[in-house]
C-alpha cells in the first residue's frame, strides 16, 4: 500500500527501469515513448540482451545504462562511445543505479529473486516504486513493507490485477474492506481435463489466452502458481489478511479485481487486457493521463464469466496459500523451488503435473525460519533451489 501520495512536479519524471528489455520494461518505454514531456528514462538495466539494450539506450539516451551480463558489457559500452550515456555492468551496478539522486522512481520489472536486492536498495534511498516483480514481495513481503515505511517510500503496483485494486480502493478507508476478489484467467489450461494436463507441454502453456507476458509468468500462469503470487502480494501491499482474498476464475480478462466493502457494495476497475494502462497509473499516480490504444467495447464483450478454481488440478494455488499462512521463510522457498520447477519445465526437462510435486518436496525438506532476516532469504532461496534440482535430477 503506499504510504504516500506521489509528489506533483514541475519537471519530467525521472525514471529507472530495471529490466527494460522485458515485457514490462518495453511497454514501459512505450508509456515514456507517449508522454515524453512528463517522463524521462533516465536508466535501463538489462540481463543478456544487449542488442535491445543499446538500440533503447539509443532512442531514448538515458542517463545510465546496466548490462548485468558482464560479457557484454564492452559490446554495450562500445556501441554507445558516441553518446553521453554511462555504461555499468554487474549485479552490483543494478544496486548502485537505483539510488541514483537524480532518480525519482524505480520500475522493478527484473523476473524472480534476482530483483530482490534492487528493490530494497531503491527503497532504502526513498524511491517511489513502481512494482511489477511480485517474487520480490512474496519472498520478503514482511520486509520490504517495513522498509518501504521507514524511507517513506510509496510502493505503487503494476500487476494489473493489483492495480485494479488499488484503483478500486481510491478514496475508500482499508479497514472497510471486507474481501478482495482476486481475478484469473484460468490460463491456457483452464478448459483441460486431468489426463490431458499431464501431457501438457511447454509450448501449449506459452500460448497464454489473453496476456503476451515473458516466458516465467506465462509458465506460472498456466499453473495458478501467478495467483499464488498474487494472492501473497496483495496481502502485503493492501495489508489484507489472506483469507479475505478470493480467488474468482474470470476467463474474457475484463475485470481486472475488484474490493467488496463493508456495506455489500463491489468496486471493480475493468478495461482491455493492456499492461501499459496500470503501467503508466503507477508512473502518473495520483494522475491519469491519456493512453493510446484500444478501448472497452462492452457490447463487443456481450457476457462475462466467474468460475470457481479447480484445486485438484492446479494445486499451486493452495499451495501459495498453505505457504503464506505458515509465513516465515516458507513463502521463499515456494518461490525459490518455482523458478527451478518453472524452467525446468520450459526445458522440456518435466512434465506439467511435476511442478506442484517439486515445490511440496521443498516445502516440507527446507529448514524453516519463522522470523527470516533478509541474510535468511538469500541462504533459503539456496537451500530450496539445491532441493528443487535434487528432486529433479
Ligand atoms: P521478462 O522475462 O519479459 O523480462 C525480464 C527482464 O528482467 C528483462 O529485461 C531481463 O533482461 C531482466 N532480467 C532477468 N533476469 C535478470 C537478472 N538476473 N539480472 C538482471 N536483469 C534480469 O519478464 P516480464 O516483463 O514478463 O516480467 C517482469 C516481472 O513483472 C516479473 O516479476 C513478472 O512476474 C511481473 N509481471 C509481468 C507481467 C507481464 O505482463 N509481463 C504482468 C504482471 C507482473 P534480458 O532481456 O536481458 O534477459
Amino acid at each position: 500500500m503506499p504510504q504516500q501520495s506521489y509528489n506533483t512536479e514541475t519537471r519530467r519524471r525521472r525514471i529507472c527501469i530495471l529490466g527494460s528489455t522485458g515485457s514490462i520494461g518495453t511497454q514501459a518505454l512505450d508509456v515514456i515513448r507517449q508522454h515524453p514531456d512528463i517522463f524521462e528514462a533516465h536508466t535501463l538495466t538489462a540481463n543478456t540482451n544487449s542488442k535491445l539494450l543499446i538500440q533503447q539506450a539509443r532512442e531514448f539516451l538515458p542517463d545510465s545504462v546496466v548490462i548485468a551480463a558482464e560479457d557484454k558489457y564492452l559490446e554495450v559500452r562500445n556501441a554507445l562511445s558516441d553518446l553521453p550515456i554511462k555504461v555499468y555492468t554487474g549485479d552490483e551496478a543494478l544496486c548502485h543505479v537505483v539510488q541514483s539522486a537524480e532518480v525519482d522512481m524505480v520500475l522493478a520489472a527484473m523476473v524472480g529473486f534476482a530483483g530482490l536486492r534492487p528493490t530494497i536498495e531503491a527503497l532504502k534511498a526513498g524511491k517511489a516504486l513502481a512494482l511489477a516483480n511480485k517474487e520480490t514481495l512474496v519472498v520478503a513481503g514482511e520486509i520490504i513493507t517495513r522498509i518501504a515505511l521507514e524511507n517513506r517510500a510509496p510502493i505503487l503496483p503494476v500487476d494489473s490485477e493489483h492495480s485494479a485494486i488499488f484503483q478500486s480502493l481510491a478514496g475508500a478507508s482499508p479497514n472497510a474492506i471486507s474481501r478482495i476478489l482476486l481475478t484469473a484467467s484460468g490460463g491456457p489450461f483452464r478448459t483441460y481435463s486431468e489426463e490431458k494436463l499431464c501431457k501438457a507441454t511447454s509450448r501449449e502453456a506459452l500460448k497464454h489466452p489473453n496476456w503476451q507476458m515473458g516466458e516465467k509468468i506465462t509458465i506460472d500462469s498456466a499453473t495458478l502458481m501467478n495467483k499464488g503470487f498474487e494472492v501473497i502480494e496483495a496481502k502485503w501491499l493492501f495489508g489484507v489478511d489472506v483469507d479475505k482474498i478470493e480467488v474468482v476464475v474470470h476467463p474474457e480478462s475484463i475485470i481486472h479485481s475488484a474490493v467488496e466493502y463493508a456495506d455489500g457494495a463491489i468496486i471493480a476497475q475493468l478495461g482491455v487486457p493492456d499492461m501499459r494502462l496500470p503501467i503508466q497509473y503507477a508512473f502518473a499516480y495520483p494522475s491519469r493521463l491519456p493512453l493510446k490504444g484500444e478501448r472497452l467495447d462492452l457490447f463487443k464483450i456481450g457476457t462475462l464469466h466467474f468460475e470457481k478454481v479447480d484445486n485438484n488440478k492446479f494445486p499451486c494455488l493452495q499451495l501459495a496459500y498453505q505457504a503464506i499462512r505458515k509465513g516465515g521463510n516458507m513463502p521463499c522457498i515456494l518461490n525459490a523451488a518455482n523458478e527451478v520447477a518453472n524452467l525446468a519445465f520450459r526445458n522440456d526437462r518435466i512434465s506439467f503435473t511435476r511442478i506442484p510435486q517439486i515445490l511440496e518436496y521443498a516445502m516440507q525438506n527446507a529448514t524453516f525460519i519463522a522470523s527470516p532476516t533478509l541474510e535468511d532469504y538469500f541462504l533459503t532461496d539456496k537451500q530450496a533451489r539445491m532441493l528443487a534440482e535434487s528432486f529433479i535430477a
